[in-house]
Order: structure tokens, then C-alpha cells, then sequence
């Protein structure tokens, strides 16, 4: 008979990145998204059209829909759905640009069984520099690459230096969240927001905002090894 862990020890217990990951991560981002959502679009109201945390949790609820009907694909399959539903469900620049992300998860990462550590931090760099071929923008632009370039950079740079997963997503959260932070004294150079040219200034970019969201629902993926009372789990 299996003897169930020690809480204490639960925690320590390595992640795998596999669709159990993929499922934690879309509702954690869904919640936190949900949480987000007037604050995001608050931040749009004042740069952009007041849609951004609206068109993301349209998107993500989308995703969570996609993933439970089809609760059995791999990873790499799993993050190609989170990018259609988001795709479809989005619209305006943000649809593109996130579909892309997980669209190049889905195209990057190993096709079959398990995602490990590394494999994963390459298919996110793979992700940021399609963003940027989409979205022609660079950090300083005052866009969701300020958050998601120094997230991938810390990611890589933990993983180098030993840190298991978790640890190293904990990291790439604060490296996201300060990029979302430091772009609001910039002037946005692509994007709606870059319409406003010197207007721009003094506020928190949205879509950096919600990319440091991403981080932490990669993070609570990797730190909670999720319940059999979770529906979505095998
Ligand atoms: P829209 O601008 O169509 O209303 P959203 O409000 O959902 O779309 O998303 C706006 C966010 O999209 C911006 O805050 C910015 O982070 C991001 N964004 C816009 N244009 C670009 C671009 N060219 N490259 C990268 N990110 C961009
Ligand atoms: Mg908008």
C-alpha cells in the first residue's frame, strides 16, 4: 500500500513539466488574471482603449474551456491550444502576441512525454524572440517585452546556477514584475499606447503588467503538485 507523503515533503518533490503543469498553469493564470482584471484595464484606460484585463480573461477563460475538453494531450499539444483559444478568443494586438508565445511553446518544446527544466527556459526564449519578430518591439519600448525579456533571462540564469524549477520561476516572477514596474516612466514606442507619444509617460504598461502575471502562474505551477480533488487532474 502506498504511504502517503509528509506534507513538509510534498513541497520539495521535483515538478514535472507535463500536462498536469500545463493545467495548473492555465487556472492559475485564469485566477490571477480574474483578480487582475480591473486593474489591467484600468492601466489600458489610461495608455490604451480600456480593454487589455477584459480581453484576457476572455482569453484564458477560453483556454480553460479548450483544456477541459480535451484534458489529455501532451505539453507542447497543451500550450498550442492555449495559444489558438487565446488567438480566437482575444483579438486587438495582445491575441497575437500571447497566442504566439504559447503557439511557439506548442512548436519548441519536445513532442512527446515530459518537459524538463532547461528545455522548457528554451522554448520561452524561442517564444520572446517570435513575439519580437511579430511585434517589432525591443525592451524600452514599453511593451510586454520589458516583462517577459528579463523573466526569460533570470529564468535561464537560475536554472544555470542549480536552482530546481520553482526557485528559479520565483526568481523570473520578480525579474518580470520589476520589468513591468520600470517601464512606467517610459515613453511607449509601439502598440496603441505609442499614440499618445509623450502621454505615455508615468504609467505602468498593461501588457508587461499581465506577462509578469504569466511568470507567476508558472511559478504556482511548479510550487503546488496539485490534488486528486482537482477535477482536471488525472
Ligand atoms: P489593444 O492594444 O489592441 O487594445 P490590449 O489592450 O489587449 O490590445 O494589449 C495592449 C498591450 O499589448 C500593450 O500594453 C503592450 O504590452 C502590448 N503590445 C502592443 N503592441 C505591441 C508590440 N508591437 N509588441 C509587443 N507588445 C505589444
Ligand atoms: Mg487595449
Amino acid at each position: 500500500m502506498a504511504v502517503p507523503a509528509e506534507p513538509s515533503k510534498v513541497s520539495k518533490v521535483a515538478i514535472t513539466i507535463d500536462h498536469a503543469f500545463v493545467v495548473r498553469f492555465v487556472h492559475a493564470l485564469d485566477e490571477r488574471l480574474t483578480d487582475a482584471e480591473t486593474y489591467l484595464t484600468e492601466l489600458d484606460a489610461a495608455i490604451g482603449d480600456a480593454d487589455h484585463g477584459t480581453n484576457m480573461t476572455r482569453g484564458l477563460h477560453a483556454a480553460v474551456i479548450d483544456l477541459e475538453a480535451a484534458p489529455d494531450r501532451g505539453v507542447a499539444a497543451g500550450f498550442a491550444g492555449v495559444g489558438r483559444s487565446l488567438i480566437r478568443a482575444i483579438g486587438g494586438a495582445s491575441g497575437p502576441l500571447y497566442g504566439t508565445v504559447f503557439a511557439t511553446l506548442g512548436r519548441t518544446l519536445p513532442q512527446d512525454g515530459a518537459v524538463d527544466a532547461r528545455a522548457f527556459a528554451a522554448g520561452l526564449r524561442e517564444a520572446l524572440h517570435a513575439v519580437q519578430r511579430l511585434g517589432a518591439a525591443v525592451v524600452g519600448d514599453k511593451t510586454m517585452v520589458d516583462a517577459i525579456a528579463p523573466g526569460v533571462t533570470e529564468l535561464e540564469r537560475r536554472l544555470g546556477h542549480g536552482d530546481d524549477l520553482a526557485a528559479a520561476l520565483d526568481a523570473a516572477t520578480r525579474a518580470a514584475r520589476g520589468g513591468a514596474k520600470a517601464t512606467t516612466p517610459l515613453r511607449a514606442r509601439k502598440g496603441r499606447a505609442s499614440y499618445l507619444g509623450v502621454r505615455s509617460e508615468g504609467h505602468q504598461d498593461p501588457g508587461a503588467s499581465s506577462s509578469a502575471l504569466v511568470f507567476d502562474a508558472l511559478h504556482a505551477a511548479a510550487t503546488s503538485p496539485g490534488t486528486a480533488a482537482d477535477p482536471l487532474l488525472p
